[in-house]
Parts: C-alpha cells; structure tokens; sequence
C-alpha cells in the first residue's frame, strides 16, 4: 500500500504558495507516494488544478476533506489552531511553523498526536541543504526586497552616459550579509547599482567581495552557534551604530534583513538616522515580521518620513509564488526522502539527525525544548 500524501490549499492570507508543485508530484508517483491536492491548492501561483492531474494527483473538491486518511500533510504555512485540530491523528505534518508565535497551534497539533516537523528547526548542516527550506524562500525574499526597492527608489540603479548627461549609480546599503542580504546584493548588482554591506559575521566579507560589493568592516566578528551571529555587547552595538550611521547617510536604498535566531530583530536603523537620510531614500527592512531593522519600520506597511520610504512588508517570498513554491517543493521532496523508507512505507524511529532536530511535537507530546517552556512544560 502506497503512502498517502495530502496537500491543502494555504488559508493564511497573503499566502499564495504551495507546498508541491506538479513536478514533484510526478517524482513521487514513481516513488509509489499517493498525492492529494485540494482543488484551486495551486492556482495562486499559477499551478492549475490540471497541472496536478496531469503529473497523477488526485485532485480533491475545494471544502471536502482532503485530509481524509492522508498519512503525511504537506503545508507552506503553520496551520491555524482549528486546521490543526482537523489533521488525521497519527498523520505526519511538515511545514514551516515559527512555533513561538503560533502556540496554539503547537498545542493543538500535540493533542491531535501529530508529528510535526517546522522547517525552521533544520539544522543547518551540509546534508540538509537540499531541504533547507528557510534558505530557499530567504532567497526569494532577498531578490524581491531589491527589486521593491528599486521600484520605490526616484533614481536609475546603474550609471547611464546618454545625451541628456551622466547619471551617477545609486548607491545600495545591505545591511546583514546572510542568504537573503548576498541575493539582495546580487540583484543589486546586476541593475548596477553601487553596493555595500555590513554583516557582524567577519565570515560574511568573503561572500560580500565575491559578488562584487564592498564590506564594511569593523573589528566585531559576532559569529554564534550554526553560524548564526550572536546578539551584540553594548560596546559592540556602539561601535556598529557609528559605522552604519556614516554609511546609512550615504545611501539611496538600505535593505536591511539582520535577524538573531529567536530574539528580536537588531536595531540598526535608528529614527535620527532616518533624519539623515536623503529625501528620496527607500529602506525595506526585511526582518519586519521579527520587530524591524529599522526604529519607524511598520510591520506589513510602507511609511514615509521626511521622504524617506520605510517598507516593512510580510511574507515576500509570496510575492514570487511560482519559483518561490518550486523551490519549496524540492526542499519537501528531499525532506520526504528521510521519512520513506526503501520499502516504500514510513519510518517508525526519528532518529535520522535532521528528523530529530526538526521534530516540534510527537505522541501528544512538545519535542522542542524551547517551544515546551513557553508553553509552560506541558502540552
Ligand atoms: P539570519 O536570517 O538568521 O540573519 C541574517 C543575517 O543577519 C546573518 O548573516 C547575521 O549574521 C546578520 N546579523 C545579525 N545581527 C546583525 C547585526 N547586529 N548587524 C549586522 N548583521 C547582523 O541568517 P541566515 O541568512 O539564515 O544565515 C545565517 C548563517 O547560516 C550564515 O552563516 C549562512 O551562511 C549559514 N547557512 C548555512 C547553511 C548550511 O550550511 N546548510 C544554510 C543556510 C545558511
């Protein structure tokens, strides 16, 4: 008996991607996977309902139960706390869950005794790469957060010599050097713009020159466990507001997208810097959702000030729905692998490395350390 694999339409608003696109649907036919898609699943990014049928999904009725004896869910979003008290018992779940903020949801699916695996708990190791799945839409976000600011910028990127005279290339600021901040320098680029960044991992310099920007350096090197930076001390913070102050005053567009595993966004972009920007400036601050890079960012909302556009938008990776949910989808088939076994049924034991670092709750249970104490220890 094949294994049965469902994949809801997305119910959270803004959310236009899907967890599998119709070509890993045709991959996993021949894997002997059953795939069940609700109907309209795809349509937001542009995978029609036909697509699906096509590669040998079932396509299942908008509102029907797609869940229906499925074994393992496949989801973009975390469920709402109601979508995940409705997921069959037993059944496994693999979506992105950013856990501290959807408690309820946690508890909901430990009661539902659902094995969930957040994709943010991947641990970032070599072997994972191909399920990484926070560095595939990080990537998205990077190459959107650009081009949104080029769109909001009243000057050219690259440098033209035209009859009408030169035109100097604008100048762009990344500030965080990550997956998203080198696609966002790279996008940059290729418009030609002028392009520096600052990141407090020293590492990140390497990958910053590579591409053709300048690092900003200073003589912090900030790098934390995984490879993710740690918080700063106070003299450290110092030293970065007086060397990122200098270079925000210079910049046409700031894309900022520094981020600190479950603490809240640094505060690099003060509202005295903002003073000093030129009218006309744009900064699109990335690490919006987890409190702003930037002291007047608004979550989910563009304000202006002085000039100065402030964008703070949410869930960018959406706005690319089509390669964003391609990616996505490959990042699910990998992780996928690690669950069926040779046989073609699923593996009993989570004691594969990633499976048990990605496991949030299990047997009524919260695995994950951290999620269990903001919950108070029990589910
Ligand atoms: P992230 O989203 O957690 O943070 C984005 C960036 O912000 C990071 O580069 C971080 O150093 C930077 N930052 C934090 N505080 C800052 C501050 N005060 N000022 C300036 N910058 C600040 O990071 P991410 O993009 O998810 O990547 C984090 C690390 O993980 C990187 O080293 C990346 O290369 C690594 N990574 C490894 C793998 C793998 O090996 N499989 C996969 C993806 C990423």
């Amino acid at each position: 008996m094949s294994i049965v694999v469902a994949v809801p339409k997305e119910t959270a608003p803004l959310e236009r991607r899907v967890a599998l696109v119709p070509e890993s649907v045709t991959r996993l036919r021949k894997a002997s996977v059953e795939v069940r898609v609700e109907s309209g699943a795809g349509s937001a990014a542009f995978f029609p309902d036909s697509a699906y049928a096509g590669a040998g999904a079932q396509v299942v009725p908008e509102g029907s139960s797609v869940l229906e004896g499925a074994q393992v869910v496949l989801k973009v979003a975390p469920p709402a706390p109601a979508e995940a008290a409705r997921l069959p018992r037993g059944s496994i779940l693999v979506s992105f869950m950013n856990p501290s903020r959807n408690l309820d949801s946690v508890r909901a699916l430990a009661r539902a005794q659902v094995s969930t695996f957040a994709l943010e708990l991947l641990p970032r190791i070599t072997r994972a790469q191909g399920m990484d799945a926070l560095s595939s839409q990080a990537t998205v976000a990077g190459y959107r957060a650009t081009l949104l600011g080029a769109e909001h910028c009243p000057k050219f990127f690259p440098m033209l010599t035209t009859a009408a005279g030169t035109i100097r290339p604008s100048r762009v600021l990344v500030l965080g050097a990550g997956v998203a901040g080198l696609m966002a320098i790279a996008t940059a680029k290729r418009l030609g713009a002028m392009v520096e960044a600052y990141d407090v991992r020293r590492a990140a310099g390497e990958q910053v020159r590579s591409l053709g920007a300048k690092f900003l350096e200073l003589s912090i090197n900030a790098e934390g466990q995984g490879g993710y930076a740690r918080e700063l001390t106070p003299e450290e913070k110092a030293q970065e507001q007086k060397m990122v102050s200098e270079a925000v005053a210079q910049a046409d567009v700031i894309i900022t997208t520094a981020n600190v595993p479950g603490r809240k966004a640094p505060r690099l972009v003060s509202k005295e810097m903002v003073a000093s920007l030129r009218p006309g400036a744009v900064i699109v601050d990335l690490a919006a959702e987890s409190g702003g890079n930037c002291e007047l960012t608004r979550a989910g909302e563009t304000v202006t000030v002085n000039g100065v556009t402030i964008l703070g938008p949410l869930n960018l990776p959406s706005q690319l729905p089509t390669h964003a949910s391609q990616m996505y989808s490959k990042n699910l088939e990998s992780f996928l692998a690690l669950l069926v076994t040779k046989e073609g049924t699923l593996v009993t034991q989570f004691s594969d490395e990633i499976l048990a670092a990605s496991l949030l709750t299990q047997g009524g249970e919260v695995r994950h350390g951290p999620t269990r104490e903001l919950l108070g220890g029990a589910p």
